[in-house]
């Protein structure tokens, strides 16, 4: 009996570890062609200054178009891209795409774009960043990288080098995410951080969790010390915005300002906003 149900249990899981599978498998298959067949785009959700309510910045957000199945994640796609390789001739792409968009905009406005842990391995990163600065015209210090814990966590005398090469190219650079990891403080005295991005779940939580709040008057008191901007991700109300500024962050970004943007829309916006 107990093998039957054995044998039971594994003929009804296999099936379904075979679809499984075999949809990663699908996806991945599509994500090889997608450069190629011209699927990606790029949004581009406004940062603004909180004192003035002036915009200063757009981050770049990949989406990917798949045909059938519609606007695809990146958060369902880019873990994949990096187990496969893939995230690098993407990054490239990313790269470019934004900083030849964001030559189109005024000098004040500068451009954030995502790295991935794995563009930092090895050193073609920042030559990839130059060529994407030459090919574009864009001012070095209109370009803005955006980095996660998880970068810095792999090997950090390597990363430190390559951030270091960023910092010499005239490039600023971002710790995305902060707090969500378990060394945050330590990594912003190995670097020198231009900027620290707030992670979205201390402002969501900040009128229910007085620890939240607390957290985020620590980090934007730490932040003006070392001389770094901090801007609060995901706010979403104007409750959010008076407390993130109460607790001294400078800038914001998020849906109360702005969901991200076409490229169209965001030079609209931009028409509309900047003087
Ligand atoms: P992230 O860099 O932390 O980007 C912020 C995410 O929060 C974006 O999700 C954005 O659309 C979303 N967001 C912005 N404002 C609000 C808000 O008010 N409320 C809520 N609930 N969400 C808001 P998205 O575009 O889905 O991107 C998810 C993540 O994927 C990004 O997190 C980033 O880590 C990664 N990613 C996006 N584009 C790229 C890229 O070009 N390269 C790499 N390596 N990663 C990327
Ligand atoms: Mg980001
Ligand atoms: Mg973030
Ligand atoms: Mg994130």
């Amino acid at each position: 009996r107990a093998k039957a149900d054995g044998r039971g249990t594994f003929r009804f899981f296999k099936p379904e570890m075979d679809e499984r599978m075999q949809a990663r498998r699908g996806l991945e298959i599509d994500l090889r062609k997608a450069l190629a067949l011209k699927e990606f785009e790029l949004v581009y959700q406004p940062q603004t200054r909180i004192e003035g309510d002036t915009v200063v910045g757009f981050e770049a957000l990949l989406r990917w178009r798949h045909p059938d199945r519609g606007l695809v994640s990146p958060a369902d796609f880019i873990p994949l891209a990096e187990e496969i390789g893939l995230i690098t001739p993407i990054g490239e792409w990313v790269l470019r795409t934004a900083c030849r968009e964001a030559a189109l905009w005024p000098d004040s406005i500068t451009i954030a774009v995502n790295l991935s842990a794995v563009q930092f391995r090895g050193s073609r990163l920042l030559d990839t960043v130059t060529s994407a600065l030459a090919g574009s015209g864009l001012a070095a210090a209109r370009l803005e990288l955006e980095i996660t814990e998880g970068a810095l966590l792999e090997d950090t005398d390597a990363v430190l080098a390559v951030l270091n090469g960023l910092r010499e190219l005239g490039v600023r650079v971002s710790m995305d995410d902060f707090g969500t990891g378990y060394s945050s403080l330590s990594y912003l005295q190995k670097f020198p951080f231009d900027k620290i991005k707030i992670d979205q779940s201390f402002v969501r939580s900040m009128a229910s969790d007085r620890d939240s709040a607390a957290i985020i008057r620590a980090v934007t008191s730490l932040g003006s010390s070392f001389g770094m901007t901090t801007i609060a991700e995901g706010v979403e109300t104007p409750e959010q915005l008076a407390r993130i500024r109460a607790e001294g962050c400078t800038e914001a970004q998020g849906y109360l300002i702005s969901r991200p943007l076409t490229p169209e829309a965001a030079r609209a916006f931009i028409a509309a906003r900047v003087a």
